[in-house]
């Protein structure tokens, strides 16, 4: 029997992972429990695709998203992903920042008290999730959505656990209690770009990148998010007092800037409840279970660093040299999808 494979989860991560799965040949089927990929943390982040200048070294999330930086570069162009190559400014960066970045081998500059990280960008993150399904399919993979998995799937060789906020359950499936998630909201409000062209960064602290100011794909700025740890995974209201903070932040960040958001909106990180990130590895408790989870806050940025990882050091499965096929992107902003989702939910 060839080996078959699931997806469980149809955000970019899984996403990622079922593209890269099918271009190496593989038969893999991803669940989407919603009717459209992409809705979850995935649609509702802040589409910035990091370079990882301020990121520790050392960790498998650092790794990651600089295995993901060449990976994505050839991955966008050729499927045609709206990229905006900003760049960012960080206000009185800390000497140590700039340090770290050189160790990581990321440019950065100054320019007086700041720094500058050209690599630094913002890409419609619906856009890229459903252009890797649509890749994945292209190589024969079957997306089936509007089915949210309710056992270990038996008629599946390997299981990929990418189900986000709800990775904790599925592992349960399979008698894999090892990690549990507990949502990290961030809100966002979104105006119109008086002509923002850089992405403006705080200095991070040690549990966020805190409040950034950013221009997106659509034309529009978004100040946001905020970190605000949840018990419930369906809360994705935007709270009256963080929409007014954040109004007088990107204010502050912006003068001139017209008190006046187009949109607020909300993203449930999926973040471990005991401190874990990035979850990604086979399961102790079953053979056919390979959990890649708590992938909190730059699985965007990272997910096609994760599914090589996966599929090559993870799986054994080698690259093969594969061109990619032009997507047509969705219109309009990404928030206004997960939105519109959350309503008819
Ligand atoms: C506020 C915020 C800001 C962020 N900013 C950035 C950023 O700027 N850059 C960056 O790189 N990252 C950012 N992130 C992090 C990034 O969004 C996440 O790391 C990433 O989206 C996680 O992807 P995922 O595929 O693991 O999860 P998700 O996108 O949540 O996808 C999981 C999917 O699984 C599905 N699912 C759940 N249970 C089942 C089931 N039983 N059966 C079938 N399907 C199921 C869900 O419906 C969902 O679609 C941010 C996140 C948030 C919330």
């Amino acid at each position: 029997m060839p080996v078959s494979y699931a997806v469980v989860g149809g955000g970019v991560v899984g996403s990622a992972v079922a593209m890269t799965l099918a271009r190496r040949g593989c038969p893999v089927t991803l669940f989407e429990a919603e009717s459209e990929v992409g809705v979850g943390a995935s649609g509702t982040n802040s589409g910035v695709l990091h370079t990882g200048f301020d990121a520790k070294l050392g960790e498998l999330e650092t790794a990651l998203i600089l295995r993901a930086a060449p990976l994505r570069e050839r991955a966008v162009d050729g499927l045609g992903i709206p990229v905006l190559r900003c760049g960012a400014r960080m206000r009185n960066a800390p000497s140590e920042i700039e340090e770290n970045a050189r160790v990581l081998g990321v440019p950065v500059t100054r320019d007086g008290a700041d720094l500058l990280i050209p690599g630094e960008a913002v890409t419609n993150p619906i856009a890229m999730t459903r252009a890797f399904c649509a890749e994945a399919e292209r190589h024969g993979a079957l997306i089936r959505l509007g089915e949210a998995v309710q056992d270990d799937l038996p008629g599946f060789s390997v299981v990929l656990n990418c189900a986000g906020l709800c990775s904790d359950g599925v592992a349960r499936r399979f008698g894999d209690d090892s990690f549990a998630i507990r949502p990290r909201k961030g809100e966002f409000v979104v105006f119109q770009n008086p002509g923002l062209s850089e992405i403006l960064l705080p200095v991070p602290s040690p549990r966020t990148k805190g409040i950034l100011v950013f221009p997106t794909v659509t034309g529009h700025i978004c100040c946001g998010p905020t970190a605000l740890d949840l018990d419930d995974k369906s809360d994705w209201a935007v709270r009256p007092e963080a929409r007014a903070s954040l109004i007088e932040q990107a204010c502050a960040a912006l003068p001139g800037l017209e008190p006046a958001p187009v949109f607020a909106y909300a993203g449930l990180r999926p973040a471990g409840a005991n401190g874990e990130n990035y979850v990604i590895g086979w399961s102790a408790y079953s053979d056919r279970l390979l959990n890649i989870a708590a992938i909190r806050s730059t699985g965007l940025t990272a997910a096609l660093g994760i599914a090589d990882y996966v599929c090559t050091d993870l799986l054994g499965i080698d690259d093969r040299p594969v061109g990619y096929q032009r997507v047509d992107p969705p219109r309009g902003p990404w928030w206004l999808r997960a939105a519109h989702h959350r309503r008819l939910a």
